[in-house]
């Protein structure tokens, strides 16, 4: 029997006196290059259409661990209190009993924890107001809607906004965790301010054309306008 017929309609190799043996790999295209991991992996993942979200979360300028984190999310990947088994919950029981750590309301769940959650409701509209979404309510579908309208933007005022929903989505989830797993509580203001922080830190570190717009964002998240540069740079 032949397990891999295609390899016998393989043609030999055409040998070449006095020249040297060497190996290529035929990457998706059909070319051949010289051979990678990365080459042999592009050439072996499983391909998918291209999301229209895929700019929102990925982006040069992101927190590379917030953007995993609302990959997570918009997946509906994370094990909230709705997606666990009663396996998972331990009993019957246990699972009827599940509440939400940050509201002690409801089970949580990926549209309840962003942002419909009393606490987390309060903390968005908060960190909301830093940036310009106030037409995106506390609801995911609302945060989702802006994030595909806006994938693609390259103006700072909307890198700002993506890297704000990547954090804001991040330290909810830590907080959950934290109140689940330990005693650690902190304050819906206290949350806020550390997405805040953590939103501001990143554009600090921003090289940034001089720009009126981008000086109004800049004074807003008192930044040092050293950073501004006449280059594009
Ligand atoms: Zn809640």
């Amino acid at each position: 029997m032949v397990l891999f017929p295609v390899l016998i309609n393989i043609p030999p190799p055409m040998l070449v006196d006095d020249t040297a043996d060497r190996s290529y790999w035929k990457d998706h295209g059909g070319n051949l290059q010289h051979f990678h991991s990365s080459q042999a992996w592009d050439s072996l993942r499983v391909r998918n259409d291209k999301v229209d979200w895929v700019d929102a979360v990925w982006f040069s300028q992101c927190i590379p661990r917030h953007s995993f984190h609302v990959w997570l999310v918009i997946r509906n990947k994370l094990k909230t209190q709705d997606r666990m088994s009663i396996g998972e919950a331990g009993s019957a029981t246990n699972l009827a009993l599940m509440c939400c750590p940050l509201c002690a309301y409801d089970r949580d769940s990926r549209d309840h924890l962003f942002f419909q959650c009393a606490y987390a409701s309060e903390v968005w509209k908060t960190v909301r107001d830093w940036v310009d979404m106030g037409n995106v309510n506390n609801t995911w579908d609302s945060v989702m809607g802006w994030l595909v309208n806006s994938a693609n933007t390259r103006h700072l005022g909307g890198v700002v906004c993506k890297i704000l929903v990547g954090a804001a989505t991040y330290y909810i989830w830590q907080e959950r965790n934290n109140r689940l797993f330990s005693r650690l509580q902190r304050s819906p203001d206290i949350l806020s301010q550390v997405i805040l922080s953590s939103v501001r830190l990143k554009l600090m570190g921003f090289r940034i054309m001089k720009h009126p717009d981008h000086m109004k964002i800049m004074d807003r998240w008192q930044i040092s306008k050293k950073n501004l540069t006449e280059d594009p740079g």
